[in-house]
């Protein structure tokens, strides 16, 4: 068995943490790859030291006073070797990384450097070997990840390593120059590492017991969520659930490789499973609620729309020009409605409505902003009768109005937009529904 482990900030933020850390490594042989993240928040008022090295470099770069930031950042540090008893001076570290500030080696660089110190100690700690991610994780000249270039190389470093500490969040370019993945990028290095390696498990550790069935704001104390599959998990990801970094499940699947999200703080708990397929029913008939805020709806109505050859496509072209995506289309006979970010449309909506006009005459085009879109996702409502009946009695009595309904081909998830002020009651009542009244 092999299983690479990555451990979040919160996992790493003091040298208590890290005892916790080695304490689960040390309890199963298998787990030989270890990724790690930058120290993260010791509690509330914290600051993470990735944020921390962003200022620092921030103020460096412009000629502004950085050496209060950077002692900072190195107290972190020292707290951790300090605490755990190790035989370990990062001092001619902090000094290059000091003089690459001042060369102006670039924000990523700044950045990459929490995970590259942190999985200096650990490695020290743990008494596994160090593969800085600079050697082993690339990316192209534009700064996109290049896979295959990264999978032959890991493939052939890890081929006879039997322990490893490799930090997660960045790679290089071929210029050598260091480039990261967008903020909880970690959680990607993981699972590149776990895919070039096979491993049996991909395990997420981090401070919660895994995903929940919805957002404890919005819900106090939800259900934890025992076994997902990937793209149950990308829906409700791309809808806001924020545990695991979206783009971390691409490698892992490509491989069939299960995820396991783990507590550090309670590794007792099973935390959640994430697989390509199961045959294990869900506990309720939905897996998840996630939703978002601040989309806004564009209503083209225009008689005889339905004989109209190439509507459609005239209408999402003007969106294209204008860089816009568009998250849904419901349409009627002679209506057509397309949903956007709020926020993207806002600074093109004069001309995308001139756009429109242009491009298909309609008879009248109106805005409805401040909406709301909610995903139910679940494989149980697959051939499931009453599910969709069952969320619009539960909206109807919370006395929710349901703008739009968008259920895929797929059946395992269905759409809802309201406005943004009925977002936290339309999750509430699909969650009494479908999760309380089912215990
Ligand atoms: N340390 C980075 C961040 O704070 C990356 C990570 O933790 O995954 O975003």
């Amino acid at each position: 068995m092999k299983k690479v482990v990555k451990f979040g900030g919160s996992s790493l933020a003091s040298a208590k943490q890290f005892k916790k850390v080695a304490d689960i490594i040390k309890s199963d042989k298998s787990r030989r790859y270890m990724v790690p993240s930058a120290p993260g928040k010791r509690n509330d008022k914290d600051e993470k030291v990735t944020d921390m090295l962003y200022a620092c470099y921030d103020a460096a770069s412009e000629g502004r006073s950085y050496k209060k930031i950077l002692e900072n950042i190195k107290s972190r540090y020292t707290e951790i070797i300090d605490g755990l008893n190790l035989n370990l001076n990062l001092d001619h570290e902090f000094q290059r990384i000091e003089e690459n500030f001042l060369a102006k080696a670039g924000r990523d660089y700044a950045a990459s450097r929490g995970e590259y110190l942190n999985g200096i100690v650990a490695a020290n700690y743990l008494g596994f070997e160090f593969i800085d991610a600079a050697e082993v994780i690339f990316f192209d000249e534009h700064g996109n990840f290049d896979a295959e270039a990264t999978n032959c190389e890991l493939e052939e470093r890890l081929k006879n390593v039997e322990r490893v500490v490799i930090p997660g969040f960045y790679g290089s370019k071929q210029d050598g120059s260091i480039k990261t993945f967008s903020r909880g990028g970690s959680d990607i290095t993981g699972s590149i590492v776990a895919r070039a390696i096979h491993a049996d498990m991909y395990e997420n550790w981090t401070d919660v017991s895994g995903f929940l069935v919805t957002d404890p704001r919005i819900i106090h104390d939800p259900e934890v969520i025992e076994t997902i599959t990937y793209k149950e998990l990308r829906e409700l990801s791309y809808m806001g659930a924020s545990v695991l970094h979206e783009d971390a499940i691409f490698p892992v699947r490509r491989e069939g490789i299960p995820i396991n999200i783990r507590n550090t703080n309670r590794p007792e708990d099973k935390g959640t499973l994430i697989v390509e397929s199961t045959c294990r029913k869900p506990r309720h008939t939905i897996t998840g609620i996630a939703g978002k805020k601040g989309f806004c709806s564009i209503n083209i109505e225009k008689a005889m729309m339905n004989a109209e050859v190439g509507f459609g496509r005239k209408v999402l072209s003007v969106f294209e020009q204008s860089g816009i995506s568009f998250e849904h289309m419901p349409s009627g006979i002679d209506t057509m409605t397309i949903y956007v970010h709020q926020s993207e449309f806002e600074e093109h909506e004069q001309s995308v409505i001139a756009g429109i006009h242009r491009a298909v005459e309609p008879d009248t085009v109106e805005l409805e902003s401040d909406l709301a879109l909610v995903a139910v996702v679940g494989r149980g409502m697959r051939s499931n009768r009453g599910t969709a009946g069952r969320i619009f009695s539960a909206l109807a009595h919370a006395r929710v109005n349901i703008k739009m309904i968008d259920q895929g081909s797929s059946e395992w998830n269905i759409i809802i937009g309201v406005k943004n002020d009925d977002f936290e009651t339309a999750i509430k009542a699909i969650y009494d529904i479908f999760v309380t009244a089912e215990l």
